[in-house]
């Protein structure tokens, strides 16, 4: 499948740029009308965002910000998902202009973990209390399907302490449909892969010809593959900086219709909005006039939110503190925390090692423990649950269980208990602390909508405390 180019793709670069031109100055009326609808929930138009995008009035922009801190608490009550990026490997055939991992950067040593190195690896974020991982791997033809099956497989394993990483996601290069089937076959979460720009021209320039990465379409349709394959939840993002940031979020939702169309109304599990960090050795990132501001990354985020209120979103420790605390209530429903992107880097920073040259700098380096006592303060329960996916509430399921009812009758008690039994089982004196504030709050929560609910996790949080472990 798309081996040849075909003449078009659904992304129309003209078509998106007339969109954002003719939804300059938007009325205060009509932008009323669309906020209406994200706050009924519905997936915005191509149209609707396009006017988002335009608005200018600081007092819209205002309100903007304010609906989608609504619309995420809706969705996703205050809960915060964790998890960790773990690199497998950094060798790479392609020559992308902004990576530090690219063929032609000498300057990095090259490095793929062995299945030992994995599972010490797995260990010591297992024993930080980490559940949830994604995979990353350049492209090279030793990280071909079957090797990446086995990585998942060594994590699923892995069994460290009185812990085990329940959900293993992957952000690798586009396969075919047989390799996509491996990954489904051994229990894959989340395959993510980020078109990086949907501005055809940019991607050319950034991708070299002769590269397997040069190829647009191969990877713009990759997830419908994946799809085809079997695996129900994919993740779709865009490299913030490398193009228009108007235009790269027309793009995103373009890419949600499309998949939305074509698997009967599944759209993305996740949309991750990374922005372009500094990366040795890379022409792109010193001339780089796309790179979004501070306040434009917070729009991003919250029209983001309002055009496709029941997606996953993803922000990275490849933002700094300060901003990550800003972004998080704009409708952010995943974070890693504690991140290390240097190849064995988790085992090495635990020996004080010094890091070694990574893809790119991360914001954002401190502990898991660090980063979850400053989401409780911020009034969100840091959660590890993984019971959607452990019982098979992925793709077209997981969209009909993600209306808020079921959101806040099953995750937030769910986000409680897992957050509690990290809370016993790793957390510092100072956290510990914190944390227990932040349940307590929540129990109130729970006994003002119903006082059964609240007495409900009260018990089985007795249970944690006794031993019980999910
Ligand atoms: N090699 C695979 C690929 O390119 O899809 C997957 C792994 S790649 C390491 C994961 C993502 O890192 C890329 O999709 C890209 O968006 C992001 N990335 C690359 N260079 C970056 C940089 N300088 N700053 C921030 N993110 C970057
Ligand atoms: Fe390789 Fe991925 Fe980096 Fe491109 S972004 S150079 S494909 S690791």
């Amino acid at each position: 499948m798309l081996e040849k180019t075909i003449e078009k793709d659904f992304i129309d670069d003209g078509k998106i740029w007339d969109l954002l031109e003719d939804s300059k100055n938007p009325e205060p009326a009509e932008v009323k009308e669309i906020f209406a609808k994200s706050r009924a929930k519905a997936r915005l138009e191509p149209e609707e965002t396009a006017k988002l995008l335009q608005i200018e009035d600081p007092d819209l922009l205002e309100e903007m910000f304010a609906l989608a801190r609504e619309i995420k608490e809706d969705v996703y009550g205050n809960r915060i998902v964790f998890f960790a990026p773990l690199y497998i490997g950094n060798k790479c055939t392609n020559n992308c202009l902004y990576c530090g991992f690219r063929r032609d950067n000498r300057a990095i040593e090259r490095k793929t973990l062995t299945m030992d190195e994995l599972q010490e690896e797995v260990n010591v974020l297992v024993n930080k209390g980490h559940k949830r991982l994604i995979l990353v791997y350049g492209e090279h033809p030793d990280y071909d399907a079957d090797f990446i099956a086995e990585t998942i497989r060594v994590v699923y394993d892995t069994k460290a302490g009185n812990g085990e990483i329940r959900r293993v996601n992957i952000n690798a290069a586009p396969m075919d449909v047989e390799g996509f089937k491996k990954l489904h076959e051994v229990g894959i979460g989340t395959f993510q892969i980020f078109q990086e720009t949907y501005h055809h021209e940019t991607y050319a320039k950034l991708h070299p010809k002769g590269t397997l990465k040069s190829n647009y379409q191969w990877r713009l349709y990759a997830l419908d593959r994946a799809m085809e394959a079997g695996i129900d939840d994919v993740g779709i993002g865009a490299l913030f900086g490398l193009y228009d940031w108007k235009f790269e979020v027309m793009g995103l939702l373009y890419h949600t219709i499309h998949l939305e169309n074509t698997f009967g109304g599944v759209g993305p599990h996740t949309i991750s909005f990374p922005r372009l960090e500094p990366a040795l050795n890379t022409p792109f990132i010193g001339k780089a006039k796309y790179r979004v501001s501070d306040d434009d990354f917070k729009k991003l985020v919250a029209i983001i939110r309002l055009s496709v209120p029941y997606t996953g979103m993803i922000l990275t420790a490849r933002e700094k503190p300060e901003l990550r605390k800003e972004v998080i209530p704009l409708g952010v429903s995943q974070i890693d925390a504690g991140s290390r992107i240097g190849i064995g880097g988790y085992k090495k920073s635990e020996m004080d090692h010094i890091p070694e040259r990574e893809q790119f700098q991360l914001g954002d380096v401190r502990s898991l423990d660090e980063v979850m006592r400053e989401v409780c303060k911020l009034g969100c329960i840091p959660s590890f649950c993984t019971a959607c996916y452990r019982a098979g509430r992925t793709g077209d399921h997981f969209m009909s269980f993600a209306k808020p009812g079921f959101v806040h009758n099953y995750c937030m008690p769910n986000a409680v208990l897992t957050f509690k039994e990290y809370l016993i089982d790793y957390a510092s004196e100072e956290t510990r602390m914190a944390g227990e504030k932040a349940i307590e709050e929540q129990l109130k929560v729970f006994e003002q909508q119903n006082p059964k609910k609240r007495q409900m996790v009260e018990d089985k949080l007795h249970l944690i405390e006794e031993g019980h472990r999910d």
